[in-house]
């Protein structure tokens, strides 16, 4: 499988390893977007979040704490964006499931807030009730 990720983990590609255990790799993203930048990468190829088991998936959000704890006694960083792209129409390019941990210090200028956009309490309503049924 061409998937630059499966690469990483079967060590046909080099890469920055900061954490491994049975089911994840952290490595540093090799274009980061701040110093500490790191990836959590499932050992098993599963393209985003839908296609992970619900294990694994809250695995991952352990592990993210783990090393988001190592990069904090090393890097002393000031906050932290946990980030998970799903699907390229969401900014997701490599089509193989990853958090993103991505530290932040004090006027990075870094921006990764979303949008602020504005909807009114009927909408919300009429929203909420399609969720609902859909469910
Ligand atoms: P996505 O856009 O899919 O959420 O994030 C993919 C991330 O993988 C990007 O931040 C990109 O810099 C990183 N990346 C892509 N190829 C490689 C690689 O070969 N090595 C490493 N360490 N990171 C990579
Ligand atoms: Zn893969």
């Amino acid at each position: 499988m061409d998937c630059v990720f499966c690469k990483i983990i079967g060590k046909e590609l080099p890469s920055y390893v900061i954490h491994e255990d049975d089911d994840f790799l952290a490595i540093l993203d090799i274009n980061p977007a701040s110093v500490g930048h790191t990836l959590i990468i499932s050992k098993k190829h599963e393209e985003d979040i839908f296609a992970l088991d619900e294990i694994t998936a809250s695995k991952a959000l352990i592990v993210a704490k783990q090393v988001a704890n190592k990069l904090k006694a090393a890097l002393n960083y000031d906050g932290l964006n946990i980030l998970q792209n799903n699907s390229p129409v969401a900014g997701q390019t490599v089509l193989h499931f990853h958090i993103h941990l991505i530290p932040r210090y004090i006027n990075d200028g870094i921006e990764l807030r979303p949008p602020i956009g504005s909807v009114d309490a009927e909408e919300l309503l009429k929203l909420r009730d399609e969720i609902l049924r859909g469910e």
